[in-house]
C-alpha cells in the first residue's frame, strides 16, 4: 500500500537514524533519465543517485540481467566459484590493464581493502613503511580508515581514536607532496578528480609527477575512481585521460548500475601481498551484483558509448560556460570532464535553496562543498535534457545573481 508523503516522513523521523538531511520528496520509480515521486510528479535526474545510475533508471537489459540472475541464484558466499564473478573480474582486469580484482559492497569497503593491501605490500619491504597520504577536501568513505583518509576534519570529529599513519597534502601542490613522501610512505591515495570536494581537476602534469614520485620511494599509487570511473569522464577510467596508471584503482558507484558493489583492482605484483585468509567478505561480488556489473562492463566501455559521454559533456560544459558569461560575478568557475561537471558559486548561502527550486521545477541537482552545483547525470543524458536543465538554472540564477 502506498502511504502519503507526510506518513512516510513521520515513519522515517521515528524509525531511521537521522544522519541524512533529506529533500522532501518520496521517490517511486524511474525510467531513463527521469524519476517520478509518490504524487506522480516527474523529475529530470542530474544526480543519478550520486553518480550511480550510469545507464539511467529501469534500463531494460540491466533489469533483465538482474531478474534472470535473481531467479537462478542471488548469493553463494565466496567459498564457491560463480560465472558472473569470474566474468566481472576478467572484464575489469582487461579494461584496467592491471592484474586482479576483488569485489566488496561499497566504495568505502573498496578503499578500506586498497589501504589494507597497500600496507601489507609496504610491510613486506619495511615493517615501518605504513604512511598513507591523501588530499585535503578528498572523500574516501565513512568507515574508520576511510574517514581518516578523507581530508575533511568534520568527518573525523567525535569518533576517535582514529587509525594512525595518515597524512594530508593539498591537491595539485606537487612540492608539498614531494616534501611529504618518504621511504616510509606505503601509498598515495587520490581521486583523479575530487568529486565531493567540489569537482577539482588535476592541473598540468600533476598526476604524472605523483606517479614518478611514488616510484622513487616504492610507494603505491592508489586512484579512488569510485566517482570518476565507469565512463564518467568520457574514458572508462579517468586515469586514462591523464596518461597515468595506478597500482591500485577503486570502483563502486556506477559499477553495477545501482546494485551495491565495490571493487579494488591491483597489479599482479600487489595482489601477491594477500594470501588466503588475509581479506574477505560474505556478500561481496555475489552473482546478483556481478550479473548487474557485467551489463555495465559490456555497455559503457564501448567506443561509441564513451565518445557520446565526451560529446554530451562538452556540450553541457559549453552551456554552463554560457551561464557563467551571463552571470560572471555570481558564477566563479565551471570545471570538470565529461559528465562530472561543477559550477562554483560565489554565493555560499543559497546552494540548498537553488537545489530546492530546481526540484520544484522538476530537475534533480546537487550542491557539494557548500557552493558547488555538481552535475553527475546518468551517462545516457541527451542535449535536449541538458537544455532543459540550463533553462531551469537560468530562471533560478537570475534571481540570486543580483
Ligand atoms: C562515494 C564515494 C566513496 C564512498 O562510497 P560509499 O559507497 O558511499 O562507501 C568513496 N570515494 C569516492 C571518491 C566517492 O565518491
Amino acid at each position: 500500500m502506498k502511504e502519503s508523503d507526510s506518513v512516510i516522513f513521520e515513519k522515517d523521523a521515528k524509525g531511521y537514524v537521522p544522519v541524512f538531511n533529506r529533500y522532501k520528496i518520496v521517490l517511486d520509480h524511474g525510467e531513463g533519465a527521469y524519476l517520478w515521486d509518490n504524487n506522480g510528479k516527474k523529475y529530470l535526474d542530474f544526480l543519478a543517485g550520486i553518480a550511480v545510475n550510469v545507464l539511467g533508471h529501469a534500463y531494460p537489459p540491466l533489469v533483465k540481467a538482474i531478474t534472470d540472475q535473481a531467479a537462478k541464484l542471488i548469493h553463494t558466499s565466496n567459498l564457491y566459484y560463480t560465472q558472473p564473478q569470474a566474468d566481472a573480474a576478467d572484464k575489469l582486469v582487461k579494461l584496467s590493464g592491471l592484474g586482479k580484482a576483488f569485489f566488496g559492497n561499497s566504495g568505502a569497503e573498496a578503499n578500506e581493502g586498497a589501504i589494507k593491501i597497500a600496507r601489507k605490500c609496504a610491510h613486506n619491504i619495511d615493517p615501518e613503511k605504513s604512511q598513507i597520504i591523501s588530499a585535503w577536501h578528498s572523500f574516501h568513505g565513512r568507515t574508520l580508515a576511510t574517514l581518516t583518509a578523507t581530508g575533511q576534519p568534520k568527518y573525523q570529529e567525535g569518533v576517535g581514536p582514529i587509525p594512525e599513519g595518515f597524512d594530508y597534502v593539498h591537491f595539485n601542490d606537487f612540492e608539498e607532496l614531494e616534501r611529504m613522501v618518504t621511504d616510509k610512505t606505503a601509498a598515495v591515495l587520490l581521486e583523479p578528480i575530487q568529486g565531493e570536494g567540489g569537482v577539482h581537476t588535476p592541473k598540468g602534469d600533476y598526476l604524472k609527477k605523483v606517479r614518478a614520485l611514488c616510484d622513487k620511494h616504492k610507494a603505491l599509487l592508489i586512484f579512488d575512481e569510485i566517482q570518476t570511473g565507469i565512463g564518467r569522464t568520457g574514458s572508462f577510467f579517468a586515469y586514462e585521460k591523464y596518461g597515468v596508471k595506478p597500482d591500485i584503482v577503486t570502483l563502486a558507484k556506477g559499477l553495477a548500475g545501482g546494485v551495491p558493489i565495490g571493487a579494488f583492482v591491483v597489479t599482479d605484483e600487489v595482489a601477491k601481498a594477500f594470501h588466503p585468509g588475509d581479506h574477505g567478505t560474505t556478500f561481496g561480488g555475489n552473482p546478483l551484483a556481478c550479473a548487474a556489473a557485467n551489463v555495465v562492463l559490456d555497455t559503457i566501455p564501448k567506443k561509441e558509448f564513451l565518445e557520446n559521454v565526451t560529446k554530451e559533456g562538452d556540450y553541457f560544459k559549453e552551456k554552463l560556460q554560457g551561464l557563467q558569461k551571463k552571470y560572471p560575478g555570481y558564477i566563479k568557475d565551471v570545471r570538470g570532464e565529461g559528465l562530472i561537471l561543477g559550477l562554483e558559486l560565489s554565493d555560499t548561502e543559497h546552494g540548498r535553496d537553488i537545489v530546492n527550486e530546481a526540484m520544484e521545477k522538476g530537475v534533480i541537482i546537487n550542491c557539494t562543498a557548500g557552493n558547488v552545483l555538481r552535475f553527475i547525470p546518468p551517462l545516457i543524458i541527451t542535449e535536449k535534457e541538458v537544455d532543459f536543465l540550463i533553462e531551469c538554472l537560468d530562471e533560478i540564477l537570475v534571481k540570486y545573481a543580483k
